[in-house]
This record gives C-alpha cells, structure tokens and sequence, in this order.
C-alpha cells in the first residue's frame, strides 16, 4: 500500500504550474496538470487525488466555483494558491471548504510543508472513521477530548467551557486555518453572528492560559484578515 499520493494541480499559469508539478514530482509525489476549472470538475471525478492545488484565478471559471463544485464529492485536501490581492476570495475559499492555502509567490519548502500537513489530514481522517480520536499532542500542549484536559508542561490548564470548546475545535483541526465564520458557526452555532472582536477576546484569554509569550504565541498561530491555526510539527 506505498502508493504515491496523486496530486491535482489547477493553474493557469504554464510556469507556476511547471514549478509547482517538478518540486512535488521530486519529492515523489504524481502529478496531474489542468488549467482549466471545468476539465478540474471532471478530472476530480475521474482520479480522486488526495491533493488539491487549485488556483483561484483561472480562465474559465472561479476557483471558488470549483470548490462547490466537488466539496462534498471529494476527501481530497483542497489547498487554495491565490494573489496577494484575493484576499477576500482566500477567506471565501476557505469557508467553502477549502483546507488551506498559499499566497503567490511562494516557495519550495512552503509548498511542501502544506503537502505533508494536507496528507496528514488525509490519513487522519481515513483513520477516523474507524476509531475517533481521543488524544491530541503537539509541543509541549496535550489534550485529552474524553477527560476534557488540557496540559502544557505537564500543569492542566483551566479553561471556561467556551475556551475549551475552542481549543478542542483548533486541535481537531491542527496545521489547518479555521475561519472567524467557521469558528462562530462551530462553536456558537452562528450565534455570535460573525463578531470576530468576542472571538479575538477569547483567543486572547486562552494564550495568557497557554502560551508562554501570548504575544508571540507558539501554538495558535493568527492568520490575519482570516483566522486562526493550531501547529501540528
Ligand atoms: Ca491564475
């Protein structure tokens, strides 16, 4: 079962697209090229990659159409490559499903950190569906989802239920970028109603639990304009 991971690459662009196909094909990774998002849909269909990249600019259609598209046909980890100026499409992107992204121009190493993070995903999430994971641990922080615990240093940390909440949310979801929305809709069930200031007060209040430095936190990382992210290496 050492198959190699068969990788999507969605992009207009012939020289990113050769960049992005040789660095992985190096590294022992299958690629497969379109620049078209509708010869995607289809190709998403017919090879079910495990990877992803997927311009949001293309000729055709919008890469946010392509994520509609084959979010809930696919298990493949969608990672979004996007202009310094898409901004807006990034967030929407990532909303509509998309498990990650990177901004244009990035680099090798970059590139492949996203990959070994998105087949990470991959496996856990075959794994997951049979037997659910009750343990998390990266640095110095663990977890424990059945105890509700949460350790840093080998001292638990007291967290209210609405932080807990929100840690259990970041770890399940570590080396991943959680939306504000997606935040809110999961925690508060749209509740709070897309207030991302509450949000950043929460945050705030569990790295003075967590981190050594909240103003140069270690373990939840701000994606700004976006998010937040849990390392997971
Ligand atoms: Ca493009």
């Amino acid at each position: 079962m050492s198959l190699k991971p068969l990788i999507l690459i969605i992009e207009d662009e012939k020289p990113i697209s050769k960049f992005i196909k040789v660095s992985l094909e190096t590294q022992g990774y299958e690629c497969i090229e379109t620049q078209s998002g509708t010869n995607a849909i289809s190709l998403v269909y017919s090879i079910n990659p495990d990877i992803i990249i997927l311009d949001l600019g293309l000729p055709d259609i919008d890469g946010t159409e392509v994520i509609k598209k084959i979010r809930d046909v696919t298990l493949s980890n969608i990672i979004v490559v996007s202009a310094r100026e898409q901004e807006r499409e990034k967030v929407n992107a990532l909303d509509l499903g998309a498990d990650d992204y990177l901004t244009k121009p990035f680099s090798v190493p970059e590139l492949l950190a996203r990959i070994r993070v998105a087949l990470r995903h991959r496996s856990i999430n075959n794994m997951d569906k049979n037997k659910a994971i009750t343990k998390f641990e990266v640095k110095n922080l663990k977890i424990d989802f059945e105890k509700h615990e949460v350790i840093i240093d080998d001292n638990e940390i007291h967290l209210t239920p609405i932080e807990y909440k929100l840690m259990e949310l970041l770890c399940k979801n570590a080396g991943k970028v959680l939306t504000h929305k997606f935040i809110i809709d999961k925690v508060w069930g749209g509740y709070l109603d897309t207030d991302t200031q509450s949000l950043r007060v929460f945050m705030a209040n569990i790295r003075r639990k967590i981190e050594k430095n909240p103003a140069k936190p270690e373990y939840i990382k701000t994606e700004v304009g976006v998010g937040y992210k849990l390392i997971d290496e």
